[in-house]
């Protein structure tokens, strides 16, 4: 049970939330939003019954818009939107905009989300799998391949949330990048300026899922002469201040908290440390432990997602017992991976890292 009410806002939830998505959000975060539903802005009515176009509401998107170029340094020529559809609408988008019917696009292949990225850029152009790491089960980032000067851009993940590895760098690329960077998003220093495009799913590290952040450089817009649907075309809603429908309010108001958190806090460079302070500290277990063992590549694991798993799947009962007794919850493993995926975005607190890693100690005195 996860009974906030007469919690200090920074005090630590009874429950360690390693989901990988909805996750964890700040607690402080969680209270402010449900506080809006009831009465927002002291104008008793709720955020989520007030219209997108009032003052108040414009307000909000003003805000989240802002904080999105000033925690990540995104110019002035670049364009932010909150929209709906996910990250997986974001696919088919991406291609929409950036592929001319007959041009070619290149692809990383880095796993589930990057196969389907892939999947939607086919229904609009050629794609060229530039690399993949599929032969061993998406396990480490690929390195060493070229890149097609005549492809219209080049697309990747630098999260895969799914496997637990990670972009460390991104490829140089002297032809347009676009970025799915739904899981890492604000969780370290970028350059937005090495993208045309970066987008992300709210729901891994800026908010409730219900929207979708697009960041978009104007410039490279309106040139594929694709006849693109209204609703698919970042020029309809970059013209509306991403409101040329109702935008999913509430989201964008949660995210909007999230990102006022971080940046209270000290923002992406403040995040970057602790996350590779909670990654160091769950990968060294990981390493050390006679009972488990990495998924992935050392060089490529993921400071937001770690895949780990028993080296005696024997004791599968036994771990789970234990760690669900210490009121962990969200690290069963993904169905193609198997074994556990500890996430840990931004809002997860150090402690539930070490909770873990307390745990897997006690397992490895009891079973080890
Ligand atoms: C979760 C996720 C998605 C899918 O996002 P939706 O918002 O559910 O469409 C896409 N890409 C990555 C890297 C993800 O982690």
């Amino acid at each position: 049970m996860r009974i906030f009410d007469n919690r200090k806002p920074n005090q630590m939830p009874k429950v360690h939330n390693f989901s990988a998505g909805p996750c964890i959000l700040p607690q402080e975060v969680l209270k402010q939003a449900s506080e809006a539903v009831i009465n927002f802005n002291e104008l008793d009515l709720s955020l989520i019954e007030i219209s997108h176009r009032s003052k108040d509401f414009v307000e909000v998107m003003e805000n989240a818009r802002s904080l999105v170029k000033e925690l990540l340094g995104v110019p002035n020529n670049y364009q932010v939107l909150f929209l709906q559809g996910g990250a997986s609408l974001g696919f088919l988008m991406a291609a929409y905009n950036f592929l001319p019917q007959g041009k070619k696009a290149a692809y990383i292949n880095t796993g589930t989300w990057a196969s389907k990225a892939i999947k939607e850029a086919q229904l609009i152009g050629e794609v060229e799998v530039v690399a993949s790491s599929e032969d061993k089960n998406f396990n480490y980032i690929p390195t060493g391949f070229g890149i097609p000067n005549d492809a219209s851009f080049l697309h990747f993940t630098s999260n895969n949330t799914i496997f637990g590895t990670q972009f460390k760098k991104f490829p140089i690329s002297r032809i347009p990048l676009l970025c799915d960077m739904s899981s890492d998003i604000f969780s370290r220093k970028i350059n937005p300026r090495d993208f045309d495009l970066i987008y992300a799913g709210a729901q891994k590290n800026m908010g409730p899922a219900g929207t979708t952040l697009f960041i978009v450089k104007d410039s490279a817009l309106g040139k594929t002469g694709n006849k693109i649907p209204t609703m698919l075309d970042f020029q309809t809603h970059i013209k509306k201040d991403s409101m040329f429908n109702t935008p999913p309010v509430f989201a964008i108001y949660v995210s909007m908290l999230t990102l006022q958190w971080l940046k209270k806090n000290g923002g992406v460079d403040w995040i970057e440390k602790v996350n590779q302070k909670k990654a160091d500290t769950l990968y060294n277990e990981i390493d050390r432990n006679g009972m488990f063992r990495g998924v992935t590549e050392k060089v490529d694991r993921s400071n937001m997602n770690a895949t780990f798993v028993l080296n005696d799947d024997s004791k599968a009962d036994e771990f789970n017992k234990m760690w669900a007794d210490a009121g962990i919850s969200g690290i069963k493993g993904h169905r193609s991976v198997g074994g556990y995926r500890a996430s840990m975005y931004n809002a997860l607190p150090q402690e539930s890292v070490e909770a873990l890693v307390d745990v897997m100690k006690e397992f490895e005195k009891k079973f080890g």
